[in-house]
């Protein structure tokens, strides 16, 4: 029947309508195997998170630590205000998480999609290169990276091949350099020993904030139609270890998000955190030095193999959902190319199992019909720790996850 139908395009896809409203279930995996042809994504490397189940010890050891597990009720005002959202979005998001429990074919296919092909794998753990670190040293301008066929840099080589190497590699400098893939296949490049594997057409620049403008275009009718932005918010609490350097919100309110966009509109797709006070600089001071309108919250629900929550909703720390603001920027809602997409109106809701080193899953193929302008659309990341094919990806990090231990063969 329909669910059945609903399965097969989801093995195909990824992504699986919960309702014929804004919930979806994602395979990210899947969504992210699109912009490869001779690789897929590992599943055991991207589901690489441990669940650890709800047990009453586990429960005691957070009271002893003095955690109030729902909210408190001494509540400030700032905390008081972050509860009225929380019960606010309490009725969208147990009603999208009953969706995903009635589908009953998605669930018991779940823990198999996550766990049982991770077992069949046994591969090294991934040591990462540090890309931050080497990026900010001195060693910085001297850093080069191979890349086989197909691939271009900002800086034109006059020598083209350099001695030593191979036919077909060249070397680039990785740093502050635009780095295109002209290829229509998946192309390997290798740095210090350790080989990356880039997508079709991606285009990624590896530096530091200051640089972030090489990235807008000459002219603004070739600007970026989609912008997804997940920056490094500061965390507040000294106790959570960053696994990257943070910055403070007002660093934030110098992105070129405007000056990247195209001159016909974009969409902007925010990753926020939970904490009240970073809610409030956003809407006050951050979407109005961008010139964002029509910002609309999608969640992104976050669950357990089994289907389960990854904590209870309510707890007043730790909520198993993240935020995820949508809105425009240069759009003239009059113009023709708005009458033929989606407008912004309701929350959605993107439900996933969240995979390893907090990664935040895809959106392009989710966010397609909101995006105005041509097709295929112009996309980019900021603060992007891995590539997708036909996108822009720029961070201090943007090869992160392309390390090729986090890939298999076709
Ligand atoms: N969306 C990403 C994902 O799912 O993997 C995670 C992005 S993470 C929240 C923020 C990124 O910004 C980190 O990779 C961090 O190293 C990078 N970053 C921090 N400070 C930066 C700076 N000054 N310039 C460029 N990137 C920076």
């Amino acid at each position: 029947g329909l669910e059945a139908e609903l399965m097969k395009s989801f093995m195909e896809s990824g992504v699986y309508r919960l309702d014929q409203s804004d919930v979806v279930f994602i395979d990210p995996v899947r969504l992210l195997n699109d912009s490869y042809s001779r690789f897929r994504l590992s599943p055991s490397a991207y589901y690489s998170r441990h669940f650890p189940p709800s047990s009453t010890q586990k429960r005691n050891r957070k009271r002893k630590r003095n955690k109030p597990r729902h909210a408190p009720l001494n509540l400030n005002e700032r905390e008081l205000c972050a509860e009225e959202r929380h019960q606010q979005v309490r009725p969208l998001l147990l009603n999208a998480h009953r969706k995903l429990l009635e589908a009953s074919q998605l669930l018991r296919i779940l823990p198999r999609i996550v766990e049982s092909e991770a077992a069949l794998e046994c591969r090294e753990r991934v040591v990462n290169q540090n890309f931050v670190e080497l990026g900010s040293s001195w060693r910085a301008p001297f850093c080069e990276i191979a890349l086989c066929n197909g691939v271009q840099d900002e800086v034109k080589n006059p020598q083209g091949l350099r001695s030593g190497l191979s036919e077909g590699r060249k070397l680039v400098p990785l740093f502050d350099n635009i780095i295109s893939v002209e290829s229509d296949d998946d192309v390997e490049a290798e740095f210090q020993n350790v080989i990356y594997v880039l997508p079709p057409k991606s285009l990624f620049l590896m530096s530091d904030l200051r640089q972030v403008r090489k990235l807008i275009a000459g002219d603004s009718a070739e600007g970026f139609n989609l912008i997804v932005i997940d920056p490094p918010w500061e965390n507040g609490s000294a106790r959570q270890k960053a696994m990257y350097p943070t910055l403070p919100n007002r660093h934030f309110m110098y992105l070129p998000v405007k000056e990247l966009a195209q001159s016909d509109g974009a969409l902007v797709a925010l990753w926020i955190t939970n904490r009240q006070k970073l809610q409030d600089f956003v809407v006050k001071d951050l979407l109005p030095a961008w010139g964002i309108s029509h910002a609309t919250p999608f969640y992104w629900l976050k669950v357990k193999p089994d289907g389960s929550l990854i904590g209870d909703l309510d707890l007043f720390h730790h909520r198993p959902y993240e935020l995820l603001l949508l809105g425009y920027v240069n759009v003239d809602f009059n113009s023709e190319c708005m009458k033929t997409i989606k407008h912004l109106k309701e929350s959605g809701v993107i439900i996933s199992v969240p995979g390893a080193y907090s990664r935040k899953p895809p959106l392009g193929k989710l966010l397609e019909e909101y995006i105005p302008g041509q097709r295929p659309s112009r996309c980019i990341e900021l603060f992007a720790r891995e590539l997708v094919a036909g996108w822009t990806s720029w961070g201090n990090e943007p090869l992160h996850f392309q390390d090729a231990t986090y890939y298999l063969g076709k």
